[in-house]
């Protein structure tokens, strides 16, 4: 008896690592993505059904067509500083088109969905590691956008017995081993993937956005963890909904804080290449600190990461090489 996955978003940098491991784990996979921002070719195993999630009639076809048992989101749009320019664009798609989605679950009585969420939804906070229960106060619309989804789910858990795990993630980051797939954005914005890119001689330099943080050595400091590892939780979490339990939502970090300098250093050091680095103005939108206390997932998902820092820029390298 096997199950089908609808994995909207599935084309995407984290979407296309979780179809990968849900096909490793025995799933049927579908793909919904409207390809504005994923990508065919990271779409390697499954069927790709190609829509909007503005367009409920297609997503209509779609849950007709399969069997679902249970839905992913990964199709949001994840940039902060865009965010804070565009709020409309962010609200629209990742408020609005999430409800579209959970309309039409309902209509086909399917409540087993798990979101993607972020720690974005914390805000500034005075004391690392954050833990779930910390207040949420985000500073972005990017955060308020996932925020309020997660807050939308708690009601309709509560009316329609829709079941949910909400994954807040750190920074996500690094690509499957085998190279096919990796993180791909245009433009790009992320660090590692930018650094990189540096490194290859692709750009000039890298730009480190503010120096002048209350932290060590002045630039922000991440938790960075490994898309499979993401990928990994996800399953957890699905197989946990699939056993009848409770709505949750869990951090995704690895405990460990790096700054945006170490990051840059510890690139050089596993490139072995020296490149140009340029201290600029801070992005606005962008807390201090962001730290996971995942202890909450290792103990009732049983899950920890298994990537440390080296092996997620290594991963990431030996994709962006490619
Ligand atoms: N960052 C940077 N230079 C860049 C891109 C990002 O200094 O070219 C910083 C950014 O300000 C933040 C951290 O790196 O402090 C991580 O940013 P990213 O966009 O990768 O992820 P986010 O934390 O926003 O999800």
């Amino acid at each position: 008896n096997i199950r089908n996955v609808l994995v909207i978003g599935g084309a995407g940098y984290i979407g296309s690592h979780q179809v990968k491991k849900l096909n490793e784990k025995g799933y049927h996979v579908i793909v919904y993505d409207n390809l504005s921002t994923g990508y065919r070719d990271l779409v390697t195993v499954g069927t790709l059904e190609e829509g909007d999630l503005a367009d409920k009639d297609r997503l209509r076809e779609v849950f007709s067509k399969y069997d679902i048992d249970a839905v992913m989101h990964f199709a949001a749009f994840i940039e902060v500083g865009e965010s804070v320019k565009n709020p409309a664009k962010y609200y629209r798609n990742n408020v609005i088109n999430v409800i579209n989605l959970l309309d039409v679950m309902l209509e086909y009585k399917i409540k087993n969905f798990i979101f993607s969420s972020t720690a974005a939804v914390y805000g500034q906070a005075e004391n690392m590691p954050i833990k779930e229960s910390k207040i949420k106060q985000p500073i972005n619309p990017y955060g308020k956008s996932k925020l309020m989804i997660e807050e939308i789910l708690k009601d309709y858990d509560k009316a329609y017995g829709l079941k949910y795990t909400s994954f807040r993630y750190f920074n996500a980051s690094g690509a499957d081993e085998s190279g096919i797939i990796g993180e791909k954005h245009n433009p790009e914005t992320h660090l590692i993937p930018l650094i990189l890119q540096t490194a290859l001689g692709e750009r000039e330099q890298i730009y480190i956005f503010g120096t002048d943080y209350n932290t060590k050595d002045g630039t922000c400091i991440r938790d960075f963890i490994h898309v499979n590892d993401i990928a990994e939780a996800h399953i957890k979490g699905l197989e946990r909904l699939f056993k009848g339990e409770e709505s949750e939502s869990f951090n995704l970090g690895s405990g460990k804080g790096y700054s945006v300098k170490e990051i840059i250093d510890k690139t050089k050091e596993v490139t072995n290449i020296d490149f140009k680095v340029k201290e600029a103005e801070r992005r606005k939108g962008d807390p201090a600190v962001l730290i996971a206390d995942f202890s909450k997932a290792k103990q009732i998902l049983g899950w920890e990461p298994k990537y440390n820092l080296e092996k997620i820029i290594n991963t990431a390298w030996n994709w962006h090489k490619k």
